[in-house]
């Protein structure tokens, strides 16, 4: 990857005022960013997504110093119960604010429990829909519900709202406790710490501090694209024109200790593609072999990893051009999942 590292910061936070004002949407679709304890809840249980788009602006002093806000609620859901039509659903949202000339980014609040795939999502289908380097959109959540105790939802807002007006910003960035990631490689690594999520091997897109942002780097728009093309070569799918009326069915299948092979079969009959999280870098053992390579005669079949680190070697081990398996590098394999089904998608 060849990209030019963005290093200047953004400018400090203190009101703009006139023409060159920034403007941004807020997308709002629940999580625990916008959630609530009461006293006689359980500890440690919440109700994600209750508080409403304006109760969470109103609750980050300074936020209007830094741009016009258009409030935008998509949904409100914990981001657990999220299915391929909410998806879409977002994508559109996303895709029309992308297109308005008159904002300048975009930030998604978002629940943290399957953050990172609709990061990858949105970042595959505007990467095809509206170029790689389209405005900033920049997704949010925390780990806090709103009235718990150093609640850090307002930071982040905060946060994601400086980067979204970073002039060397763009793409799709995910952004939590102070730290900035690429959708890539950002993950949720931890059930309930605020500094929950990682960059993992590939580190840090940049970070936010004393309210401006330093970017460290491109965001691997360049990568994937390429990636993105190699998924559509494989599948022989064509760009789509438009965001499409369905996502692809792609189950994702982690290989264990006494898995049943007769299970890559009963899924794949009804599925448009498959993930499997291999073992090590993507090993599957004789028999899940012998069965993933015979499905990946009809269905695009990733051989993925269930490691989180480190990359599956194409033609290594396995000799994947005589298998037909699609190999997407270190892409984790809930992400290669969330990849393919928006590959596979169909009108
Ligand atoms: N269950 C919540 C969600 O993903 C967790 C969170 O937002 O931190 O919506």
């Amino acid at each position: 990857m060849h990209e030019t590292p963005q290093t200047a910061p953004s400018p400090r936070l203190s009101p703009v005022t006139g023409e060159n004002r920034p403007r941004l949407a807020v997308l709002t679709t629940g999580g625990t960013i916008a959630g609530r304890t009461s006293e006689d809840s359980r500890p440690g249980s919440y109700e994600a997504g209750v508080l409403s788009a304006s109760d969470l602006l109103d609750s980050v002093p300074g936020l209007g110093n830094l741009a016009d806000l258009e409030l935008r609620p998509v949904f409100s859901l914990d981001s657990s119960s999220l299915t391929p039509e909410h998806w879409l659903e977002l994508l559109r949202e996303t895709l029309a604010a992308v297109r308005d000339p008159h904002l300048t980014g975009i930030v998604i609040t978002h629940g943290t429990d399957s953050l990172e795939e609709t990061a990858l999502f949105l970042a595959a289908a505007l990467s095809e829909l509206a170029g790689a380097r389209h405005s900033p959109v920049v997704l949010v959540g925390s780990m806090r519900p709103a009235n718990a105790i150093s609640a850090e939802g307002p930071a982040n807002l905060l946060a994601a709202a400086t980067l979204a007006t970073h002039p060397a910003a763009s793409g799709v960035m995910v952004v939590l406790n102070d730290s900035i990631f690429d959708p890539w490689s950002v993950t949720k690594a931890h059930t309930s710490r605020v500094d929950a999520f990682t960059g993992g091997e590939r580190g840090l897109l940049g970070h936010v501090a004393a309210g401006r942002a330093v970017l460290y780097r491109e965001g691997g728009h360049a990568e994937l694209a390429a990636v993105l093309a190699k998924a559509r070569a494989h599948a022989g799918r064509p760009l789509p024109q438009a965001v499409p009326a369905r996502l692809g069915r792609v189950p994702l299948l982690t290989l264990h200790v006494g898995f049943d092979p007769g299970l890559l079969g009963v899924l794949g009959a009804d599925a448009d593609g498959l993930v499997l999280a291999g073992f090590g870098g993507g090993n599957l053992g004789a028999e899940a072999l012998e069965a993933a390579s015979a499905l990946a005669a009809t269905i695009p079949v990733v051989r993925g990893t269930r490691v989180s680190a480190g990359e599956v070697v194409e033609n290594g081990l396995i000799d994947d051009d005589a298998a037909h398996f699609l190999i997407l590098g270190d892409l984790s394999a809930v992400k290669a999942r969330a990849l393919l089904s928006w590959v596979l998608a169909s009108d």
